[in-house]
C-alpha cells in the first residue's frame, strides 16, 4: 500500500505511479543554490520540497543517491550568456578570491539548511570540481554534430537539434515562439540563432574565474554543470530531477536538450518543480526591497516582518501548502502557521499524559490509511495536515474526557505521531529558543519581583526606574492588586 506513491510529471503533465529505474536505488538531482549570497525564500522552499520527497523515499524502503549541487561558477547575470559572473563581481567589489565568496556562502546555506532541519545530500558537488567532466560533455556535443565553435566559444545548435527532437518540450514551447521572444542581445552575432546557448565561451580579459580548454581561456556555460554532474553520479539515466519552477527554462529545457544530444537518449525519468514563493502578494526581486533572507526571518530583522519567525515555523508553514501552489508570506499566515505548529507540538505531549481506556473512539487503520494516501497523491501535505490535525482534535478530546484510547493504541498513535510529524515532514521541537524564552521570563520574572520589594520599602524611584528600563526594552508591566502582570510589545 504505501509504495503506491504517485508524483506529477514535469514533463508528462500527469501524475504517474513512480517505479524506480533500478529499485530499491533511487537516483534524485536537485539544482543548488548558486553561492554568492544568504539563501532567501526562494532556497527554501525547493530546499524543503525535495527534503520531503528524500525522507519519504527512505521512508517507504528506497535507498537514495540524493545529488545536490553547489553553483560556484558561471552563473551570469541574466539568462542570457553574457553578463558578468555573480559571484566574481561581488569577490572584485569586496576584494575577495571568488572561491572566498564561494565557500563563505556554502557555509552560511548549510548552516541555514541545518536549522530548518533539511538533510544533508548524499553527494554536494560543486561545479568548479567538475571542469574536465563539463569540457568532455561539451566535445561529445560537437562530435554528435550538434556543437559549434565560434571564436574559442562553443555553442549550442538549437535548429539543428530540433530537426529531430523537441526544443521545448518541458516547458510547453516551441522554437517559433521562442525566435519572435528572443531579444537582440549583445555578443549574439557570433551564434546561428539568438536562441542558441553557450556550452563554452571565451573569458573576456577582466573574466577572473577561467580554466584552460581546448577551444579557449574560459569558462563552461551555464547549464552544462547540471548535465555533467548528474550523468557523473547518477549515470546517463536516472530518476528524479527536481528544482524551482524557475528552472523550468531555459536551465531544464538546456538540460535535457545537452543529454540528448550526447548521449542519444534523455537521462531524467521524472521531472518535478515547485511552485514559487511571493511576499504580501508580491514576486520576490531586489529591487522591490522584499528580498528577505532566511537569517533576516529568524532574527526579525527585516522591516516587512513584524517579529522574528522560528526556522521551524518556516518550514511548517511551506508544508502546509502543495509543493506545485504558490506560496504568499505575510505576518500574519507565518503567525497563524506558528500557532498551528505549536497546536501540534503540544497534542505531541498531550499523547504522552494520556490514560489508556477500554475502547478507542478512533479508526487507526482509517487515519493512518488517510495519511499515506495524502503523501502518496504528489506528496499532498495540505490533506496530509488536515488528516494530522483530526488526530490532533482526537488528542485533546481524549484528555478533556469527551473520548477514549486504549492503552495499546496510545502508543500506536505515538508511532504514527512520530513517523509523520519527526521523520517524514521533518518538524522538530526547537528546544534552544524554548529554553532560551524560559530564561527571559525568568529573568524578568525576578526584575519585577525585586521591584516589588523596592516598593514595600517604598523606595519608589528603584521601582520606577525597573519599570521603565524594562518598558524601554519593550516589556509592559501592569500593577495588579495582587503584584504584577507583564507582555512583550508586539
Ligand atoms: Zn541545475
Amino acid at each position: 500500500m504505501t509504495k503506491k506513491l504517485y508524483l506529477y510529471n514535469t514533463l508528462t503533465r500527469k501524475k504517474e505511479l513512480f517505479e524506480a529505474l533500478n529499485p530499491p536505488h533511487v537516483g534524485l538531482y536537485v539544482c543548488g543554490p548558486t553561492v554568492y549570497g544568504d539563501a532567501h525564500l526562494g532556497h527554501a522552499r525547493p530546499a524543503v520540497t525535495f527534503d520531503l520527497l528524500f525522507r519519504y523515499l527512505k521512508h517507504i524502503g528506497y535507498k537514495v543517491r540524493y545529488v545536490r549541487n553547489i553553483t560556484d561558477v558561471g552563473h551570469l547575470e541574466s539568462d542570457a550568456d553574457e553578463g558578468e559572473d555573480k559571484i566574481a563581481k561581488k569577490a572584485k567589489v569586496e576584494k575577495l578570491e571568488p572561491m572566498e565568496i564561494a565557500e563563505y556562502y556554502s557555509w552560511r546555506y548549510h548552516q541555514n539548511m541545518d536549522q530548518m532541519n533539511v538533510l544533508r545530500p548524499s553527494i554536494e558537488p560543486r561545479a568548479t570540481g567538475h571542469i574536465i567532466e563539463q569540457q568532455q560533455l561539451v566535445k561529445k556535443i560537437i562530435e554528435s554534430g550538434y556543437g559549434y565553435e565560434v571564436n574559442g566559444s562553443v555553442y549550442f545548435d538549437v535548429h539543428r537539434y530540433n530537426e529531430e527532437h523537441h526544443y521545448g518540450k518541458l516547458s510547453g514551447r516551441d522554437i517559433e515562439e521562442l525566435q519572435t521572444n528572443t531579444r537582440n542581445l549583445e555578443g549574439q552575432q557570433e551564434k546561428k540563432n539568438p536562441f542558441d546557448f553557450a556550452l563554452w565561451k571565451k573569458a573576456a580579459p577582466e573574466h577572473i574565474m577561467r580554466w584552460p580548454s581546448q577551444w579557449s581561456e574560459g569558462f563552461p556555460g551555464w547549464h552544462l554543470e547540471c548535465s555533467a554532474m548528474s550523468t557523473r553520479y547518477l549515470g546517463e539515466k536516472f530518476d528524479i530531477h527536481g528544482g524551482g519552477m524557475d528552472l523550468l527554462f531555459p536551465h531544464h529545457e538546456c538540460e535535457i536538450a545537452q543529454s540528448t544530444a550526447a548521449n542519444g537518449n534523455e537521462s531524467v525519468n521524472y521531472w518535478m518543480h515547485n511552485n514559487m514563493v511571493t511576499i504580501n502578494g508580491k514576486k520576490m526581486g531586489k529591487s522591490l526591497g522584499n528580498f528577505i533572507t532566511l537569517n533576516e526571518f529568524f532574527n526579525g530583522e527585516h522591516e516587512l516582518l513584524e517579529r522574528p519567525f522560528s526556522p521551524m515555523t518556516i518550514r511548517f508553514f511551506m508544508l502546509q501548502a502543495h509543493y506545485r501552489s504558490p506560496l504568499d508570506f505575510s505576518n500574519e499566515a507565518l503567525e497563524a502557521a506558528e500557532k498551528g505548529f505549536e497546536k501540534l507540538l503540544k497534542a505531541g505531549e498531550t499523547l504522552d499524559e494520556l490514560k489508556g481506556s477500554d475502547k478507542t473512539d478512533m479508526d487507526l487503520d482509517e487515519f493512518e490509511k488517510n495519511l499515506y494516501d495524502a503523501i502518496n497523491d504528489d506528496l499532498n501535505t495540505p490533506v496530509l495536515f488536515s488528516h494530522i490535525f483530526e488526530m490532533v482534535r482526537f488528542i485533546n478530546s481524549v484528555k478533556d474526557g469527551s473520548a477514549k484510547i486504549k492503552e495499546k493504541d496510545i502508543s500506536r498513535l505515538k508511532d504514527i505521531y512520530n513517523t509523520f510529524v519527526y521523520d517524514i515532514l521533518g518538524l522538530e521541537r526547537e528546544e534552544k529558543d524554548e529554553g532560551e524564552n524560559h530564561l527571559t521570563e525568568n529573568l524578568i520574572n525576578l526584575l519585577l519581583n525585586l521591584r516589588l520589594e523596592a516598593k514595600k520599602q517604598k523606595d519608589f524611584m528603584t521601582a520606577d526606574k525597573i519599570r521603565d528600563e524594562l518598558q524601554n526594552m519593550g516589556v509592559i508591566v501592569k500593577d495588579t492588586k495582587d503584584g504584577f502582570e507583564w507582555e512583550l510589545k508586539k
